[in-house]
């Protein structure tokens, strides 16, 4: 038996329940991983909202580091006592889990267990949104929503290392000066200043080539104004709820944009395009090009307090889950 926070029903943090479970041996293909750390992401808000639907009862959380504890048959690249790390797929809040062989990534000496749980999936997807759905250029000026969140942080340093420069929102002053701290030139404060105005008086009226979105419904529409003909939306989050439906003759009435809705899983479905992801994350960081610090601990065990900081906007950065 191990202990695991389940979701029984979907709802508020207060459904998160802890729980004994039997985890079993490795089945093909797979391996039995003792996690050391397990990382935050508000994609486990939706998973236990219900925003995303998941059969019932589930684990959630997707994305965890630890040591290899057993092998199924059939996998010849992992032993016993490897470090490893993944992100994806569900099933993370445990202080066991099995998991499939070809989803790990085996981590280099130079990145902690814990530094991996807080960074994998945050940094792959950084690494989607500015090397892969608009590669960013050197001098381009770009937006970046929730720039001192886990993502947020990870892409004003990435960005800002490519030669761009960074204009990102935050809710507080506190928060603008951890996300300049991390390479973004302009930090906006949303509580008291209006980002589209502000995109416009930075960029001289000129616009965005590029806006990443995670925020959503309460910044989309505000993030097509701060776009440049023909300029890319990308839109990937929901923290302030999902967008509402639009026509696509907005797009053309808005300058000829374009849209797209990216998700990590659809960028790493194979293994080249995690490896790659992996390693170009691991290399920033073994250059000391982008800094994994962990600002948020919580027991596994406490993961509804986790979530209640998570949703209040009262974290920066990463967060792990200890265990
Ligand atoms: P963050 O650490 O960025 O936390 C969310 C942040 O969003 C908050 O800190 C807050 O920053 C901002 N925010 C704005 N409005 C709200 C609101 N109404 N409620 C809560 N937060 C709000 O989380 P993550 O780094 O884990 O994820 C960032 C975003 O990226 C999420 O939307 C997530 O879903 C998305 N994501 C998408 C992926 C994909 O594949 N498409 C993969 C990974 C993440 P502030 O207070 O400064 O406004």
């Amino acid at each position: 038996m191990t202990k695991a926070i389940q979701v029984h029903q979907t709802g508020g943090p207060e459904v998160l329940s802890w729980d004994d479970i039997e985890v079993g041996e490795p089945g093909p293909g797979q391996v039995r991983l003792r996690q050391t750390a397990i990382g935050l992401n508000f994609i486990d808000v939706y998973h236990r909202t219900g925003l995303y639907p998941q059969p019932a009862p589930f684990i959630p959380g997707v994305e965890g580091a630890g040591v290899v504890e057993a092998v199924g048959p059939g996998v010849d690249w992992l032993r016993t006592g490897d470090r490893v790390a993944y992100s994806g797929p569900i099933g993370a809040y445990a202080e066991e889990r099995l998991i499939d062989a070809d989803r790990l990534v085996s981590l280099p000496d130079e990145v902690s267990d814990e530094q991996a749980a807080a960074m994998l999936l945050q940094g792959m997807t950084a690494h989607m949104l500015l090397r892969r759905v608009y590669p960013v250029q050197a001098g381009d000026t770009i937006l970046v929503h929730a720039a001192a969140g886990g993502v947020g942080l990870i892409m004003c340093q990435w960005a800002a290392a490519l030669g761009a420069m960074v204009i990102g929102t935050v809710s507080t002053d506190a928060k603008a000066e951890i996300a300049q701290a991390h390479g973004c030139a302009h930090p906006i404060v949303t509580s008291r200043q209006d980002f589209v105005a502000e995109v416009d008086r930075i960029t001289g009226g000129a616009k965005l080539p590029v806006v990443y979105d995670s925020v959503g419904r309460d910044t989309f529409m505000g993030s097509l104004d701060c776009l440049a003909p023909r300029g890319m939306m990308v839109s990937f989050g929901n923290a302030s709820g999902p967008v509402d439906p639009i026509s696509p003759l907005l797009l053309a009435q808005k300058g000829s944009l374009f849209l797209t809705r990216p998700t990590l899983f659809h960028y790493v479905a194979t293994r080249a395009e995690l490896d790659t992801a992996a390693n170009e994350l691991f290399e920033m960081v073994a250059t000391g090009k982008i800094r994994v610090e962990v600002k948020q601990r919580f027991p596994l065990k406490d993961a509804a307090e986790a979530h209640r900081a998570l949703e209040a906007r009262q974290t920066t950065g990463s967060s792990v889950l200890t265990v």
